[in-house]
Formats: structure tokens, sequence, C-alpha cells
């Protein structure tokens, strides 16, 4: 479970990127999270594994307190966190299966993990992430030779044999086809509802965020303006909330 108590984010030039954020996310949940370029989405994500340092208030993550951890703590809660990126973070030069394997890093001390010491268990972790992604034929192949679905799918297997029950994905399908992006979203669904992965997505497509989440949180200027199941939130309700501007398939990416 995650729960957020009056969460405030401000930058350093004083921008408001949250403002009193109060969430509870059960395990198992698979939680979309949209709104315009700006809202907040991308530092509420953040914040869950704490890459985004909160201002005020508290984020627990099972209770303990992510916000207020100590580096040793903050290892371990982060250890059951897995992330995936738009751009998919991958060590481009190294094989798949070094990269899925770097998964395990979190378990192991840092002398032990610049040697690789891996045990014949992570090994079997990795076979059986890859099978599940449907790439085990690419596991000595090296990342920047697979496709970008490919590589997100990667990257995927990378927080499966992390063991992570949550998974976060930061706009995991922004630079994706339509095809592939459907892909990739199936594979998150197929994970939150086969393995019970809490699943929390940013997305700028609120039709995937109606097809594939069992929850909708709507951000608009750092507070939550939306938080309901797919179909309540339709067409009307969130063009009242955002304006038509919401419902274009790209929401001011990059701008
Ligand atoms: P989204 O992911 O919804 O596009 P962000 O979380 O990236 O939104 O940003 C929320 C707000 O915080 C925006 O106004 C953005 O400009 C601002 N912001 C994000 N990162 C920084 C930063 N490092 N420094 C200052 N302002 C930032």
């Amino acid at each position: 479970m995650i729960e957020f108590t009056n969460v405030t984010k401000i930058y350093p030039n004083g921008t408001k990127g949250l403002n009193q954020i109060n969430l509870t996310i059960e395990d198992g949940e698979f939680v979309s999270i949209i709104g315009l370029s700006g809202a907040g989405k991308s530092t509420l994500l953040r914040s869950i594994n704490r890459l985004n340092e909160v201002s005020e208030g508290e984020i627990k993550i099972d209770g303990t307190s992510i916000t207020a951890a100590k580096k040793k703590e903050l290892r371990q809660i982060r250890r059951n966190i897995g992330m995936i990126f738009q751009s998919f973070n991958l060590v481009k030069k190294s094989t798949v299966q070094k990269n899925v394997i770097s998964g395990r890093l979190g378990f192991y001390s840092t002398l032990k993990s610049i040697f690789g010491l891996f045990s014949k268990e992570d090994y079997e972790l990795v076979n059986d992430a890859l099978k599940r992604v449907g790439l085990s034929d690419k596991l000595q192949s090296r990342s920047d030779e697979l496709s970008g679905g490919q590589q997100q799918r990667v990257s995927i297997a990378r927080t499966l044999v992390q063991q992570a029950s949550i998974i976060l994905a930061d706009e995991p399908v922004a630079s994706l086809d339509p095809i592939t992006t459907q892909m990739i979203m199936k594979d998150l669904q197929k994970i939150n509802r086969e393995l019970n992965r809490t699943v929390i997505v940013n997305l700028h497509s609120v039709d995937l965020a109606r097809e594939f989440s069992t929850r909708i949180i709507g951000l608009r200027q750092g507070e939550v303006v939306f938080d309901g199941t797919p179909n309540e939130a339709t067409n009307e309700v969130l063009t009242e909330i955002y304006g038509a501007d919401i419902l274009k398939e790209d929401l001011g990416e990059g701008q």
C-alpha cells in the first residue's frame, strides 16, 4: 500500500510541482496518472521511490515512511519498487541478460555487484522474466540491437527479476508506435493481473488509461482533480475538468 499524506513539492525555483496530495493506492491496483503536460505526473511518480524529494508531507510504503527513511532503509524500500522509463534506461552496449540481471543489484553488496557475482537462481529469474515478455531468444543480444518495444520489454523484465511488488512506469510508451504501445501496456496489465504487482503508469493518452487501468488519477497544477474508475472518466467529465485538450492523443509532450 502506498499512502500520500499532505504531500507538497516546491522546486528550488519556486514552482509548485505537487500541492497537498492525499492518496492511498492499494496493493494490486493498476493506476494511470493523467493530466496535461506540467500537471505534476512525473513529480508524483518519482516521489514514490524518492527520486524526487518532496518538500512537505509524508509517503509511506507498506506502513514505512520512505520520505523519512535513512540510507539503508531507503535502499531496502527501493528494492521493492521497480521503475520503467520512457527512454528505457538500459546499458546499450550490454547484453539483454546483463541488463535484466542488474535488477538483482539491490540484493547484493557493492563489492559483489562489481564482480557480477550473481547466483544460479538469479540467472533462472532472468530466463523466466524474459520468457514472460517474449524475449527468450534475445538473451545474448546487445540491447541496442533491439527495437524500442523490445528494449522496453527488457526494462520490464528487469523489474520482474527485482521481484518488486510496485512497478512505476514514467511515460513508458511515449516514444513507441501504436501497435508496440498496445503490446507494452498488455505486458504491464498481465504482470499486474497474474503476478499481482501494483502498477502505476504516467500516460498522456486518456484512451490508454481507460483501456488498461483499474483506476485513473487526474492531476492539474499539482493537485488531484479526478480519482475514479475508467468508466467514471468519461469524455464529458474530463472535458469539464481540463477542457478539450485532455482528449487529444498528444498532451503537449516536449513543450
Ligand atoms: P508532468 O509529468 O505532468 O508533465 P512534471 O511533474 O514534470 O509534470 O512537472 C510539474 C511542474 O513542475 C511543472 O510546472 C514543471 O515545469 C515543474 N518542474 C518539474 N521539474 C522541475 C525542476 N527540476 N525544476 C523546476 N520546476 C520543475
